[in-house]
Parts: structure tokens; C-alpha cells; sequence
């Protein structure tokens, strides 16, 4: 059987994470969020204390740790690191500073491409990241293109960390922000663009509803629903 896949891309803060999770819901589909498993990878780097940027202990690390994702029966995704739950940890700033850093690296991308192209091999999924329309999944069904304002996803990435209770100020938000936005877009080993086949969405000004309600009309234009 042929499985349905939809690949959300975009730089940080757009709502990619956010309204996949909707229309995966809506849709019944599988959200798979790739950026955690890009962060479960940074955050093993960081608790050996190797720094991302040395390529080569970072090759050498692949492969010598466990990296699971499970889905909850809240459909929720659950990320482990040599069997633990380290789904909170890895939202932690300086994580993300770490997944941006390994996430460079083509040895990095190379590991990980087998675990994200079997998930979408075996159900419908909706699988957001960075190059999930231009590398991972090449022939999904639909590809969507997420973005906003730098202010804007600034913003929202501020609000989501402060009701998780991580103390930062939106001055560093928006900096850290721009630092990794250049960095995916910028590196050479699959940079953040849009798919040329990709319909480009932009969040800018809205509600989370409309955003949401933008999304869905698109998806049932392509499926025919
Ligand atoms: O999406 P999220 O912000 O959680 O991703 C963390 C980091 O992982 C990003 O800044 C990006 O560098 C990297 N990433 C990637 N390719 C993906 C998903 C995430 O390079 N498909």
C-alpha cells in the first residue's frame, strides 16, 4: 500500500511543529517532528561534552548511542537517548544551538535519513524539518513551505519557552534565532529552501486558526477532499 506524506519545511518559529500536529490530528496522519531527532543527537554531543563543531568526534559519536522515537497513544512523539526520555531536555536553548551545529554535518544527515524515510515508508505521515520536500521525501504528496517575519517567530518562540518555564529574554530569542536560520540556510550539506514544487505559506500576522484553516484548504485542494 502507498502511504500518504506531507512535508512542512521552513525556517524556526513559522508553526511548522504547531500546525503539523493539528493537521495531523485533523487529517489522522502521523506527525513526525525532525528537528527533535536532530536534537536528541545535539544533545548526546553535549553530555559527552564534545563540541558540535569538531566534525570528527562527532562522526566518531554516530553509532555509539541508542536514538529511539516512539509515538504515545496521545499521538504525541516521545524522543530517547540510550532508553531515556529526553523529549524536555532536548528544548533546552543551548540543545538547539547543538542540533543546528551536528545538524551541518552530512555525516549527521546521512545517519538519520533511513530513520525519517522508513517512518513514512510504513504510515501516512506529516513530517516536518528543513529539507523534508527537497531531500528526505522528495516525492511527497504535498509540500508546504512555513514562514513568517523574523519578529514574528521570534515571538512565538519566546512565548512557547517561557510557558515551558526556560527563563531567556526576547533580545536573545531573536538572536539565537537569526544565528540558526542563517546557519540552515547557509550550510552546504541540505540547506533550508523551498522545494520548487512546494506551496509557500505565509504565517505572518495570523492566528493560529487561520493559519490552521489556510493549511487544511491547501491539503484538500491536493487530495481532492
Ligand atoms: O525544528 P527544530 O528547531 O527543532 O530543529 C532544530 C535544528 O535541527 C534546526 O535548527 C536545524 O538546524 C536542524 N534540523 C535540520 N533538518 C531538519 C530538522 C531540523 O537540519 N530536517
Amino acid at each position: 500500500m502507498n502511504y500518504k506524506s506531507i512535508a512542512i519545511d521552513g525556517p524556526s518559529g513559522a508553526g511548522k511543529s504547531t500546525l503539523a500536529k493539528l493537521l495531523a490530528s485533523e487529517l489522522g496522519y502521523l506527525y513526525v517532528d525532525t528537528g527533535a531527532i536532530y536534537r536528541t543527537v545535539g544533545l548526546c554531543a553535549f553530555r559527552r561534552g564534545i563540541a558540535p563543531e569538531d566534525r570528527a568526534g562527532v562522526v566518531a559519536m554516530l553509532g555509539t548511542f541508542s536514538l529511539d522515537l516512539k509515538h504515545g497513544e496521545d499521538g504525541l512523539q516521545h524522543m530517547y537517548l540510550d532508553g531515556e526520555d529526553v523529549s524536555e531536555d532536548i528544548r533546552r536553548p543551548e540543545i538547539s544551538m547543538y542540533a543546528s551545529a551536528v545538524s551541518a554535518l552530512p555525516e549527521v544527515r546521512e545517519f538519520l535519513m533511513e530513520m525519517q524515510r522508513g517512518l513514512a515508508r510504513r504510515q501516512n505521515v506529516i513530517m516536518d524539518g528543513r529539507d523534508i520536500g527537497t531531500v528526505v521525501l522528495p516525492d511527497a504528496d504535498l509540500k508546504l513551505f512555513l514562514t513568517a517575519s523574523a519578529e514574528d517567530r521570534a515571538q512565538r518562540r519566546y512565548a512557547e519557552l517561557r510557558e515551558k518555564g526556560i527563563a531567556t529574554d526576547f533580545e536573545t530569542v531573536l538572536a539565537d534565532m537569526a544565528t540558526r536560520d542563517k546557519n540552515d540556510a547557509s550550510r552546504a550539506a541540505a540547506p533550508l529552501r523551498q522545494a520548487e514544487d512546494a506551496v509557500l505559506v505565509d504565517t505572518t500576522g495570523n492566528t493560529l486558526e487561520e493559519s490552521f484553516q489556510m493549511l487544511l484548504k491547501t491539503v484538500k485542494e491536493r487530495f481532492g477532499e
